[in-house]
Order: structure tokens, then sequence, then C-alpha cells
């Protein structure tokens, strides 16, 4: 069995307010995405195609990939405008493989809990998505700041990365998806992550995987706080 990770590192994350995309930023003196490419080193999955912004892939090469021995980071290319054209270049960029895990390189706390469990359940369902029952109430908005619905707590579920497929399914689904980005565009549909991809065009539901270690996405600059201490308490809390 072969396994892939894409692993991404594109886009500016303008929202962390800082000149230095954000997945360079540092935590406890090594930059975010090294974490989440020593998880993948550490597992058992065969090649890892990390995707950054154009022109960034030398700064990836030498002062990531070579600096801290990460050698299951076999390819290195440009990601796109959006995440899922990065995502897109990220499978055109493997040479083909059974399983792929596609995970956010602004997500250092993944842990070899959730690959392990995310395995288990992709070769049982073909699809399989890291993620937690949200803890907060939440709410659907009108358009116009107010509140329109609420959904049963219960059944709502926060998505984490990795998400994981089978590889031909995925490859397939990117490729509809990109055939026809246009009309999604003009009709207002946003891709905000690959279980959505998968559902529109292969209509094959994920499985929720619950996770049970902290695996936030660092998104502004005070979850940068949040990544370090949980990074300093050990691997896994
Ligand atoms: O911006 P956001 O936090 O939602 O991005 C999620 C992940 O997707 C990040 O790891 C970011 O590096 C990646 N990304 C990308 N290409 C883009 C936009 C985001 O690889 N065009």
């Amino acid at each position: 069995m072969k396994i892939d990770a894409i692993v991404l590192a594109g886009g500016r994350g303008s929202r962390m307010k800082s000149h230095t995309p954000k997945q360079y930023l540092e935590l406890m003196g090594k930059p975010m995405l090294y974490y989440s490419l020593k998880a993948f080193e550490e597992s058992f999955i065969d090649n890892v195609i990390l995707v950054c912004n154009e022109g960034e892939e030398d700064h990836c090469r030498k002062d990531i990939v070579i600096k801290y021995g990460l050698n299951k980071v076999n390819k290195i290319v440009a990601g796109g405008r959006e995440r899922f054209d990065s995502v897109y270049n990220g499978l055109m960029a493997s040479d083909g493989c059974d399983y792929v895990y596609i995970h956010d390189g602004a997500r250092p706390l993944i842990s070899q809990y959730i690959l392990d469990r995310c395995q288990h359940y992709v070769e049982k369902y073909r699809a399989a998505v890291a993620a937690h029952p949200a803890g907060d109430t939440i709410k659907l908005e009108d358009g116009n700041r107010f509140i329109a619905s609420t959904p049963d707590r219960d059944k709502v579920w926060l998505m984490e990365t990795p998400q994981v497929f089978e590889y031909g399914l995925a490859r397939s689904a990117y490729e509809k998806l990109m055939a026809s980005r246009d009309r999604l565009k003009d009709a207002g549909v946003h891709i905000t992550d690959d279980t959505m991809v998968i559902k529109m065009f292969e209509n094959v539901d994920a499985y929720l995987v619950e996770d049970k270690y902290c695996n936030i996405k660092v998104t502004r600059p005070e979850d940068m706080i949040v990544a370090e201490a949980m990074l300093e308490s050990g691997d896994e809390l």
C-alpha cells in the first residue's frame, strides 16, 4: 500500500497580521510548518508533497526540509490562489498512490493518534476526516447579522485536517471541480474543505473521525500562544 500526504503551506494568512506568511512563523524556535512535516516523517506515510507559494520553494527546501532532515518530502510544488487550487496542484504532483492525506500546514499539533485513526476509517469508508464535536452552540445567520436558525448541537462537528481519501476518488473529484470552477464561482459556492468536494462531485460521504487531541488551525495571533503552550506541554495532550 502506498500513502501520500499533501501538506498545504500556500496563502498569506492575512488574519495573522504578519508580513511573514504564518506557516513560517516560529513556534519554540522552529517554523510552524516543521511540526506537521515532522509528524508525517515519523508516521507510516510514504511520501510528502509540500505545496507552498510560488517562489518560496527554495526557502522551504533549504530552510525547512534539508535543515531538519525531512526525508519523506520528495516534492515541493507551487500552490494556487485558493486553498483548493493548492490541493489540486498537490494531487497532480503525486505519482499515484492508494490513499492521500490532505493537511493544513497551519495545524502544527497533528498527532500520530489521528493519523492512525484516519487510516483505519479511510480503508473502510473511502473518505475520512479529523473532526471534533462543537463545544459552542452554532448559529446560522440570515445574511443581515441576525440569527436565522440553530442546528442541533449534538450533530454539529468542526472540521480539522487531515482529510483522507482514496487517491483516485480525490483526484477525480478535484478534476471535476477545476472543470466547473467558474460555474461554481458564479453560483457563489465557496469551497472551504476537501470533504465538500468529494461529496459534491463523487457523492461519497466522509466518516467523522473524532480527534481527542488539540489540533487547532493557527489563524490569529493569539492562536500562536495556544499552539506554543500545547507544543511545550508535550507531543500529545
Ligand atoms: O487560510 P487558511 O488558514 O484557511 O488556510 C488553510 C491552509 O491552506 C493553510 O495551511 C494554508 O497554508 C493553505 N493554503 C494554501 N493555498 C492557498 C490558501 C491556503 O495552501 N491558496
